[in-house]
């Protein structure tokens, strides 16, 4: 019989299989046995109206085996099988398989370099097999048929068919292992472990049962008459091993599983040595249905802050596996959640509707951020151990999400988000923070710094405490970023205790603090003299009460943002705080430093330089020269 060529775009796709780089070439089995289990829900279809079928649900089976010698794996089924027709059209065309339009996208698809995306993604069908396989070898006898057809290609050649005798209907792919190359293993492909590993990660949930025939030792059975000398000997032999569990535990009614199920399930699949947090279950029938099972952890994985973590929800299509992380499926703010979302609304076969998944998968995705939120916020409520668990462990991701995209997010995620506070050491909600508010209280104040346990003694922190007033202690350094996307909470604004306007002022308090700022204007520009520009400014300050010093800044670089700035590396960009020394007016330190300025301006300066210090220390910046800072100290304690 004449070898018939591949049409065209097969060819195409043919060729990139054959010569494939990619790296997840295991996947040729899943898609082997996925087209097994669809010709077996064909049969079981047909049976319902056709009691010639002669077999029932539980009849049907896949059965693989593994010859090394002749290097062979063979998956076969007792599934519609297929005419010579239907094999012609089938294997031998793209455009029937379905993946005509795969052929279309794969331009699009292709990454830089060059490496094909999409393949492990949705699967491109019978032909994978090629990604490992030399020759194909299909036998086939369809429902209904009398005769059996076999079909040969080793690829690049085209194919051929001929007519056999089988006495089944149904269909066995025998595939025969490349050799292995210097840059490429195919003889693991061989072994009864891995064929038995693959099954298990990608097939494990096809709901017929998949079975091999394994090769097992065992202990003899002791003799009778065994002496003291009787050494154990052992004994080969074969057993027949279902490798799949068939039903997923996400199938099953859900008070038929319990929480322990769902944690092993959890710890196996997404190896973390720890339970979740918590267990979502999410099933919706309608336009869209699916049904997801979602976990929060209850740490972070060791590269969940780089750029190595990969995010996304394993995707499966009535059970089986299309794609290990589907990142489309999480937003950003939520990539620390696991699971797995199953759809028969994404099928396997990328060709059909490609463009119909990236929707659903879009609705699906948006459906389950707002699932995700609301469990969050139970989680907050009823059980606030496990939040701040939760909050220690993922709490970074979520403030960076309400900054990121311009505050696209920060209405979802603001009632998230914890902070430290003057009242609440474990973490206040903006929410709790709101309902503990004084009724004449302006702001939602918050203060910036290393240490929580530092910032209530801040000098500029005193006033506001004093009022009994709540601060919010922001530490990481994210959270300033933040707070500056939120901007209000609740109509409230969120308020730096840095701010001059922090606490309302009367008209007297007013004036009486410009009179106080006019008579002090030439100790503040000698000060601005001295320390030049270490300084932008120097001011009477309206935010100390008792203490003499501190220091703020003017403009949109806070001191605590160029801190964090420079603690990233990325200080080279110039961003720098303008700082302003502010002064308390009514201290003892303020009289003296202006008596020495008409008495002794040499001690004067020297006053300046220790009051910048000063300010600098209780800003937590750095001094830029410790040692003259003491010896001056020293000397005036002289
Ligand atoms: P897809 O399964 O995505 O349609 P494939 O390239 O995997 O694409 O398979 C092409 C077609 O060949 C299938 O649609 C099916 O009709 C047929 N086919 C493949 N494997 C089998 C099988 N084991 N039994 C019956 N038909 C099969």
């Amino acid at each position: 019989m004449a070898k018939k060529e591949f049409k065209a775009e097969s060819k195409r796709l043919l060729d990139m299989m054959i010569n494939s780089i990619y790296t997840h070439k295991e996947i040729f089995l899943r898609e082997i046995i996925s087209n097994a289990s669809d010709a077996m829900d064909k049969l079981s279809y047909q049976s319902l109206t056709d009691d010639q079928v002669g077999l029932n649900r539980d009849d049907f089976k896949i059965q693989i085996t593994v010859n090394q010698l002749a290097r062979t794996i063979t998956v076969s089924d007792n599934g519609i099988g297929m005419t010579e027709d239907e094999l012609e059209k089938n294997l031998g065309t793209i455009a029937q398989s379905g993946s005509f339009q795969f052929k279309k996208d794969m331009a699009a698809a292709e990454t830089p370099d060059g490496d094909v995306d999409i393949i492990g993604q949705f699967g491109v069908g019978f032909y994978s097999a090629f990604m490992v396989a030399d020759q194909i070898t299909v036998l086939t006898r369809a429902y209904g048929s009398d005769t059996g057809y076999m079909w040969v290609s080793n690829g690049a050649d085209g194919y051929e068919i001929t007519p056999i005798s089988k006495p089944t209907v149904g269909t066995d792919v025998i595939m025969h292992i490349k050799p292995d190359t210097e840059e490429e293993k195919y003889d693991e492909y061989l072994e009864q472990y891995r064929i038995q590993e693959l099954v298990k990660k990608y097939s494990d949930y096809i709901h017929y049962p998949i079975e091999m025939m394994m090769n097992k030792s065992r202990q003899k059975p002791r003799p009778e008459d065994a002496g003291d000398d009787y050494k154990t000997e052992w004994e080969d032999y074969q057993e027949l091993e279902t490798l799949n569990s068939m039903t997923p535990i996400w199938q099953r009614s859900k008070d038929d599983v319990t929480q322990e199920e769902y944690d092993s399930f959890y710890q196996d699949k997404f190896n973390d040595y720890a339970k979740p947090l918590t267990t979502l279950r999410v099933t919706t029938e309608g336009n869209i249905s699916y049904t997801a099972l979602l976990f929060i952890p209850g740490n972070a994985p060791y590269d969940f802050y780089t750029r190595e973590f990969e995010k996304g929800l394993q995707l499966y299509s009535s059970g089986v596996l299309i794609m290990d992380k589907c990142a489309d499926l999480l937003p950003e703010h939520f990539r620390f959640v696991k699971g797995i979302v199953d759809t028969p609304d994404v099928s396997l076969n990328i060709s059909r509707e490609m463009l119909q998944h990236t929707r659903s998968l879009k609705v699906i995705a948006r459906n389950l951020e707002k699932k995700i939120k609301a469990e969050l916020m139970k989680m907050q409520k009823d059980n606030r151990e496990d939040y701040e668990k939760f909050w220690k462990a993922f709490g970074a991701q979520i403030k960076f999400g309400v900054y990121a995209d311009y505050g696209k997010n920060k209405t979802l995620l603001q009632d998230l988000v914890l902070f430290n506070s003057s009242e609440n050491e474990k973490g206040t909600t903006l929410r709790e923070y709101v309902e503990r508010m004084k009724e004449e209280q302006p702001f939602i104040y918050y203060a910036v710094g290393d240490e929580a346990s530092q910032l209530g003694k801040l000098p500029q922190a005193e006033r506001i405490l004093d009022a009994g007033y709540e601060i919010l202690y922001l530490t990481e350094d994210v959270d300033e970023f933040t707070v500056q996307a939120l901007q209000e909470y609740d109509g409230k604004k969120l308020k730096s205790i840095n701010d001059e306007d922090a606490l309302p002022e009367t008209e007297e308090e007013k004036k009486a603090a410009e009179e106080k700022a006019e008579s002090a204007k030439d100790v503040m520009s000698f000060l601005k003299t001295t320390l030049g520009d270490k300084i932008k400014e120097a001011r009477i300050s309206k935010i100390l009460k008792s203490h003499a010093v501190c220091m703020t800044s003017d403009g949109p670089i806070t001191i605590e943002m160029e801190k964090s700035l420079k603690s990233h590396g990325q200080d080279m960009m110039g961003f720098q705080a303008e700082r302003v020394l502010e002064l308390n007016g009514d201290a003892p330190v303020f009289a003296a430093l202006k008596n020495a300025i008409t008495e002794n301006p040499e001690k004067a300066a020297k006053y300046a330089e220790l009051l910048y210090a000063q300010a600098l220390l209780i800003a937590g910046l750095p001094l830029e020269d410790p040692a003259g800072y003491t010896d001056l100290v020293c000397e005036l304690m002289v």
